[in-house]
């Protein structure tokens, strides 16, 4: 046990937004000083820097699910990061997320106009591919670089790969993302064990959260999900639950309260894809987490005294997370 190891939220906000107080989505676990990720929203890599942690003890990058407020930053971890330390990095650093979806339906959340797939002939690349993605885009900057001052190949240093459902296990992602599972491992090394369920957050599908089991305590990242078994079940006993929460009152205020049946779809599939206040509190309960820690907050710019409310639900401890903030893995 490591009474340093810590979660370090280094952004705290949900959605595409750029918020004042704080940055994007991204969690990260330290365990005997080395840093594993938990997505990476806007502003990540700089967060990190911040926090004095270097890109050089970095051990694995996992993404959730495939919202660009979880994977906005990648890119910039990777390449500024490059330039930060991760060429000392001892072995490839484990980058992990979702395979591809497949296909869309051709349906509207609000049942309205089917928009134009975006590059029909693969309209969901999974992690691999979105990696493969943007290298290509930026085969300048890095070819120049290796040949102007020989960096290291970037290649050299990551290994990425999308995350196999359980065998025998096939998801429909249009309808039934998230079917019940047992968490099943998607990596272990010296320092940490990461299980990974199906979370539901459709249509994004497949979505993911982990659970990392350590010699100090378990620690367990939601990403984003609507009420879920599987989290739950993943969650159980943890020492700390960092959990996605959205303010359901904002959201129906954002769509007039619904005042027309669009207006009332997309609040519904709001609420089907998040958590709302009581319900993260209920969700923590029976999992009988020791600290839950609230992060990704829809909205991200204000402080919502609602935020407390979630306490009403929940026994345990309820840290309302700031960026940069640390919460120790061990019990005290
Ligand atoms: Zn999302």
């Amino acid at each position: 046990m490591n009474s340093q190891d810590h979660v370090l939220l280094l952004g705290t906000s949900g959605g595409p937004r750029w918020r004042r107080t704080r940055s994007g989505i991204s969690t990260a676990v330290v365990v005997g000083g080395d840093v594993y990720l938990v997505d990476c929203g806007y502003g990540a890599g700089a967060q990190l820097s911040r926090s004095g942690h270097s890109p050089a003890r970095l051990r694995a990058v996992l993404v959730t699910h495939l919202h660009s407020d979880h994977t906005a930053d990648l890119a910039n971890l990777l390449l500024y990061g490059w330039y930060e330390g991760l060429e000392d990095v001892v072995a490839p650093v484990t980058c992990l997320g979702p395979p591809s979806r497949g296909s869309f339906p051709d349906v509207a959340a609000d049942g309205g106009r089917v928009p134009r797939l975006v590059r029909p002939e693969e309209p969901a690349p999974g992690f691999t591919a979105m990696v493969r993605h943007l290298g290509a885009a930026y085969a300048t900057d890095l070819n120049d670089r290796m040949r102007d001052t020989r960096r290291r190949d970037p290649r050299e240093l990551l290994t990425v790969a999308d995350i196999e459902l359980p065998e025998g296990l096939v998801i429909d992602p249009d309808h039934d993302a998230a079917p019940d599972v047992e968490p099943w491992v998607v990596l272990e090394d010296d320092r940490v064990r990461v299980t990974a369920t199906l979370v539901q957050h459709a249509p994004m599908a497949p979505a993911f959260a982990f659970r990392f089991d350590t010699d100090s305590g378990s620690v367990v990242v939601s990403g984003d999900t609507g009420p879920c078994e599987n989290l739950v079940r993943l969650a159980t006993g943890a020492d700390v639950l960092v959990h996605e929460v959205i303010d359901e009152e904002y959201v129906a205020r954002a769509y007039e309260n619904g005042r027309t049946a669009q207006q009332r779809a997309m609040i519904a599939h709001h609420l089907s894809a998040h958590t709302t206040v009581p319900q993260v509190g209920q969700i923590a309960e029976r999992a009988g987490v020791r600290t839950l820690v609230l992060s990704h907050f829809v909205p991200g710019d204000i402080d919502v005294p609602r935020w407390h409310e979630a306490a009403k639900h929940f026994s345990g401890e309820l840290v309302i997370g700031e960026d940069l903030q640390r919460v120790p893995i061990a019990a005290p």
